[in-house]
């Protein structure tokens, strides 16, 4: 049975997620501040945090980073929930490492159904464990050789390119902002506009083909890789 962490200060909101989540089988956890989630965290090591964004003291993107930087909690995985119009705050929250994000209303069934995504990924991998060689069906992205091959052929990639869409395949599943990944993928110091990873992702897909589908605007947030291929619509 996996234990839950919700950190959320409104007492509603806290009992429809404690309600909905024990419904299903998980055992529940709760706290009303950002800084006793972190504390509880650290103790109880839960199997997935839910962090609400607004909470008192101690907001949620903060505790994020806090969570995402000790090595006792880094591992935990984190859904943001957000209201609709903290959407440019999510960008935020995803940038200090959280996993997903749900926004407020939501129904038990979509929540429910973003906590289970988020435990079968299994915990949030390091960054030093990832492979610089990566196999999916029809694509290999080979960060050491500087090659991808897609469906067995060998398109030309930049430099850049090739960093990116190799940072976003070793995140299957997770949605990163234009501002993480101009941060990680071409350098904190960088003179590049964020639209500029739009120019990047556009090239990337292009040069993907029929595997282009595996890269996923995420409307208003960024991009993610995806591990499996949509089927074509
Ligand atoms: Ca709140």
């Amino acid at each position: 049975m996996d234990k839950i962490l919700v950190v959320e200060d409104e007492p509603d909101i806290r009992e429809i997620l404690e309600y909905n989540l024990a419904r299903e089988g998980f055992r529940v956890i709760t706290c009303a501040d950002g800084a006793k989630g972190v504390d509880t965290a650290r103790r109880e090591a839960p199997a997935l945090i839910l962090l609400d964004l607004m909470l008192p003291g101690l907001d949620g993107v903060e505790a994020c980073r806090l969570l995402k930087q000790d090595p006792i909690t880094s591992d935990i995985p984190i859904i943001m929930v957000t209201a609709k119009s903290e959407e440019s705050d999510v960008v935020l929250g995803l940038g200090v490492g959280a996993d997903d994000y749900i926004a407020k209303p939501f129904s038990p069934k979509e929540l429910v159904a973003r906590v289970r995504a988020v435990l079968r990924r299994g915990p949030a991998r390091q960054e030093s464990l990832k492979g610089e060689r990566l196999v999916f069906p029809g694509l290999t992205v080979d960060l050491g050789r500087h090659q991808v091959v897609v469906d067995g052929e060998e398109p030309e990639f930049t430099a850049t390119e090739l960093r990116l869409l190799h940072f976003l395949a070793s995140h299957p599943g997770r949605v990163f902002s234009r501002a993480h990944l101009v941060s990680r993928v071409i350098g904190e110091n960088a003179v590049v506009i964020e639209r500029n990873i739009d120019v990047h992702i556009r090239a990337i897909r292009k040069k993907l083909g029929e595997q282009a589908g595996r890269v996923s605007t995420v409307r208003r947030v960024g991009y993610r890789f995806l591990e499996e291929l949509p089927a074509a619509s």
